[in-house]
């Protein structure tokens, strides 16, 4: 049996082992310092290194490392090792403070969206003393920010530290109009990661798995999720215990991984943790994301984490369970038993609902990617338009507020199960709705656009400055109000943002195709592609918020767009090539084998004098033909698009021609599968795939 409590955190640099390895002044300073944001002195950071170094050491480590999150969606380090040359020929340990807070990686090779010349390729690494250091791999890892050496931002975490700031003056401002006095707003986020797990024999035999991480081909199985009995269903013995790995490794490293279970469809999971503040739930996610992938194949499975790694069942998201509350922990998205009169959570959801309406389409765009397009919008993930869900409850308090009605609240009910058997279940005051891209949950938003390969820190960096925007826009408003004239002026001012933004409102099923008409009679954004959704983060209303906020410059935004524009071409470009690949090395062959069989087989029938049946032969080589014929269509629009310099421009007919042409690839290369006789099929089907754990 693991001994949890003991285990959990036992490779994070965290409070415990500093106040253990501290002097009591010195970290009621660094902690003084990390809380009011301010600059580390040198002195400090050489007492924090020295701790530091000295506990590595004791835990095996040889090097450290700067980790940090560049623009490529994952992360990246460099190591190098303690050692020191010493005047007698050996070695010290060394590591200082400078070590500590500053390093140059040569920044040459990554994605800078033409920011950064190759020859000025100066960048540098910051440490992020908000986040732990942690032990992977004998290995010290420093959480850092990234940027150029003129100082331009390189990486997702420092937009996503600035909109922390940001975010919690503008609610301390509002709360203290309130009367609500508090040092600091915290962002919470907890992310549900949902993954996919297949054998790993069965990956390797498929090139479109292990180039693009999703299927590419493949015929629909007998049987998908259907049935509806993998989710939630018992779990798998080797699932099992690759989650059991899964989370001991986790818990070392202090993340609080909690709940996991099997999603919707077959060989789908889901790993929760519990919720953080919002950077280091990034960085959990970071690093939770590198451990599936990891364990997986000590399992002999390999995880996948595209957002649609198969045709016809559910793809991957990742929840983001996101709330702001007070240093002193008070949740300030908690309605409490009555909302109606609950002026501070009246305020801050009125601010939510006022930015995601005027932001609708920066949200959309935060999640864009060549694998989220093909989630949002199908069948069971949000659409691509953006829509708050409230629930009854509370689109009834907002109801009345605008018709300046009192509300009658229910409060929380008791839900009576059976008899005195069962406890009672006390009812949520919100209902459920799976299919809300933005849906209020209780005590907190639920974002649940993310792909699931996707870092956390862009939506976030964005939700957080949106919301920073309208409470200030809401504190102006309400700023030098009596506070006998408060309760009127709050009723009033919600009243107003409701009436202007409750379009974005939207309690119904979003699936359907009338919310998709609905939708656009309101004048809501429908985002479908990628192309489309990062068009928008570069209008004047998108740059100005960021600017305004000091997230970004107008320089940064544009040449991060330009990244997801290349990002978005270069995966579309692999996943066309690896096709052409399948159909000339493995689909064509093995249909012309079959083929020539089925060829021989009628030439032999007629030589006994019998009368051969090629109606199946010409069903085979037809399909082939066509087949054949497509993958030379897609040929020639992938040259034209390659062709294309400008690469906003060459994403747009990525998007049309190239992403048609493999669709219809796709069809005829399944109509050839399902026709090919088993010993035939050039790699393993939906059916292993998904069935084959
Ligand atoms: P669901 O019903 O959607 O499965 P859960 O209540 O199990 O939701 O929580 C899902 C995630 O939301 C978990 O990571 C959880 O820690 C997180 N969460 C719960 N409360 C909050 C909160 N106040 N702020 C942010 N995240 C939260
Ligand atoms: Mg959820």
């Amino acid at each position: 049996m693991v001994n949890v409590p003991k285990l959990f955190g036992s490779l994070t640099f965290n409070e415990r082992v500093m106040k253990d390895r501290l002097p009591a002044k010195t970290f009621r300073t660094f902690r003084k310092m990390v809380e009011e944001g301010l600059p580390l002195t040198r002195e400090l950071a050489d007492m924090m290194a020295y701790a530091m170094k000295d506990w590595a050491l004791e835990n095996g480590c040889t090097h450290f490392t700067h980790w940090f999150q560049p623009m490529t969606g994952i992360t990246a380090e460099k190591h190098d090792s303690f050692i020191a040359p010493a005047a007698d020929g050996r070695v010290i340990m060394d590591f200082s403070g400078k070590d500590l807070i500053q390093s140059e990686p040569d920044a040459s090779s990554f994605p800078s969206g033409g920011l950064r010349a190759t020859f000025e390729a100066r960048g540098y690494t910051a440490w992020d003393p908000t986040s732990y250091a942690f032990i992977k791999d004998d290995c010290l890892y420093i959480p850092t920010a990234f940027c150029s050496y003129t100082g331009d931002v390189l990486d997702k975490k420092t937009p996503l530290l600035r909109s922390i700031a940001v975010l919690s003056e503008a609610a301390r401002r509002l709360l203290a109009i309130l009367g609500i006095h508090t040092e600091k707003v915290i962002t919470n986020v907890g992310p549900e990661q949902e993954y996919f797990l297949v054998d790993k024999a069965m990956w390797e035999k498929r090139k479109d798995l292990v180039f693009a991480g999703r299927t590419l081909f493949g015929a629909k199985p007998p049987k998908g999720q259907e049935m509806e009995d993998h989710y939630f269903g018992a779990i798998k013995p080797r699932v099992k215990a690759f989650m059991a790995e899964l989370d001991e490794e986790l818990w070392k490293l202090g993340i609080p991984a909690k709940t996991e279970h099997n999603e919707v469809a077959p060989a789908q999971h889901e790993l929760a943790p519990v919720y953080t503040s919002v950077n280091l739930a990034c960085d959990y996610n970071q690093l939770t994301m590198e451990f599936m992938k990891r364990i997986a194949l000590k399992h002999g499975m390999v995880c996948l984490l595209h957002e649609k790694p198969f045709d016809g069942v559910n793809g991957s998201g990742k929840h983001n369970n996101w709330s702001l509350s007070t240093l002193e922990g008070k949740n300030l998205l908690d309605p409490g038993s009555d909302a109606y009169h609950n002026n501070q959570f009246l305020l801050f959801l009125a601010a939510i609902i006022k930015g995601i309406d005027e932001y609708q389409d920066v949200l959309r765009g935060t999640v864009a990617s060549a694998g989220n397009d093909h989630r949002l919008g199908a069948n069971e993930a949000p659409p691509a338009i953006v829509s708050i869900f409230l629930g009854t409850e509370l689109t009834g308090v907002l109801e009345a507020i605008a018709s300046g009605q009192e509300y009658k609240t229910n409060g929380h009910i008791q839900m009576k199960l059976s008899g005195n058997t069962l406890a009672a279940v006390s009812k949520d005051n919100t209902d459920r709705n799976r299919t809300s891209p933005f849906a209020f949950t209780g005590n907190k938003f639920e974002f649940r656009m993310a792909g699931s390969q996707a870092s956390l820190a862009c939506p976030n960096a964005y939700l957080n400055t949106i919301v920073a925007e309208e409470l200030e826009w809401v504190a102006d408003k309400l700023e030098g109000t009596a506070p006998e004239e408060l309760d009127a002026a709050v009723k009033k001012l919600v009243k107003e943002i409701y009436l202007a933004h409750k379009r974005i409102v939207f309690n119904g099923n979003g699936y359907t195709d009338a919310w998709v008409e609905e939708a656009a009679k309101r004048g809501l954004y429908n985002n479908k592609s990628t192309p489309e959704a990062l068009a928008c983060m570069t209008s004047k209303k998108n740059v100005d918020l960021v600017v305004k906020h000091g997230i970004f410059t107008k320089t940064e935004v544009l040449s991060r767009c330009e990244i997801q524009y290349e990002l978005y071409n270069k995966t579309l470009n692999i996943e066309a090539l690896t096709m052409l690949d399948m159909l000339h090395k493995d689909l064509l062959p093995a249909a012309k084998k079959y083929l020539k069989d089925l060829s021989e087989t009628a030439l032999s029938e007629k030589a006994l004098g019998l009368k051969p049946d090629v109606a199946f032969l010409k069903k085979l080589q037809e399909a082939t033909a066509a087949m054949y014929k497509d993958g030379e269509t897609l040929a020639k629009e992938l040259v034209k698009a390659e062709a294309i310099e400008d690469q906003k421009k060459a994403s747009a007919v990525y998007h049309n021609k190239v992403l048609a042409a493999m669709e219809a690839l796709r069809r005829s290369g399944d109509g050839v599968e399902v026709l090919l006789g088993k010993e035939y099929l050039p790699y393993p089907t939906y059916g292993d795939l998904l069935f084959g754990i």
